[in-house]
């Protein structure tokens, strides 16, 4: 039987190996919404800091994770400089990429009451269909997906895009603490950060985008990933 649900897309892999990239482009192809699961824990740990509280304050941030409204911004193709996130209807305008937090940010995420809130949070996209980025979105929100990805690159490279997208972004950061934010990052994350055995693995490290989403695109059609032709995805300003 012809499954008629608007597709989900999972892509996972470490800090720097491309994701968000090839997210908003199959975003774009297949007209889904784009959900960077990772600024649900990013905007999660910025309430955490405005509330005074640390992680050792875990029922308190597992019960702001059930009560903060954070919404993301779906739109994969959203003019550069443009909300990304909110949180209670306030921009944070980057201070949710600040790599001091990065070790909060692990900490929260570690969190397993907190995973419980989000874990609902990221599901109600599915429902209209969207490419979902993050480190579990595959092995855990979302294990009946239509197309499974897993991008991987070197620590080098990862480390380099990393501090290009400051660059661009025309913030000034301390390179080595970027540095130990990704090594911090990936120690703290790699229990959450899982491999689904299906995926389709693609390593990014020769930098070729067109090449990237070829494979993908190639990938996602092989597994049948059709958008219904009569299927109307929000793509604006979803509120979770
Ligand atoms: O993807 P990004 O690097 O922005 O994610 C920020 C943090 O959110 C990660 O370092 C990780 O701690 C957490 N995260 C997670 N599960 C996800 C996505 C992100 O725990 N699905």
């Amino acid at each position: 039987m012809t499954d008629h649900r608007p597709p989900v897309i999972t892509i996972d892999g470490p800090s720097g190996s491309g994701k968000s990239t090839l997210g908003r482009a199959l975003a774009l192809r297949y007209g889904l919404q784009f959900v960077d699961t990772g600024l649900l824990y990013r905007g999660l740990t910025v309430a955490v800091i405005q509330h005074g509280l640390t992680a050792a304050d875990a029922p308190s941030i597992a019960e702001l994770a059930r009560s903060a409204h954070i919404e993301l911004n779906t739109d994969p193709g959203k003019a550069p400089g443009s909300w990304d996130l909110r949180i209670n209807g306030w921009d944070p305008h980057g201070e949710e990429r600040n790599p001091a937090h990065a070790r909060l940010l692990s900490e929260v995420s570690a969190i397993p009451a907190v995973r419980t809130a989000l874990l609902a949070v990221q599901r109600a996209f599915g429902i209209a269909g969207c490419v979902a980025v993050g480190r579990d979105c595959g092995m855990v929100i979302f294990p009946d997906a239509c197309a499974k990805i897993y991008l991987e690159a070197s620590d080098a490279i990862r480390r380099h895009r990393r501090a290009s997208q400051f660059e661009e972004q025309g913030t000034a950061v301390d390179a080595s603490l970027l540095s130990r934010e990704i090594t911090e990052r990936d120690r703290l994350d790699a229990p959450r950060t899982f491999r689904d055995p299906d995926a389709c693995v693609i390593n990014t490290d020769l930098n070729d985008i067109e090449e990237m989403i070829r494979l993908a695109v190639q990938y996602c059609e092989d597994m049948g990933c059709a958008v219904p032709s009569d299927a109307t995805h929000p793509r604006h300003e979803e509120r979770v």
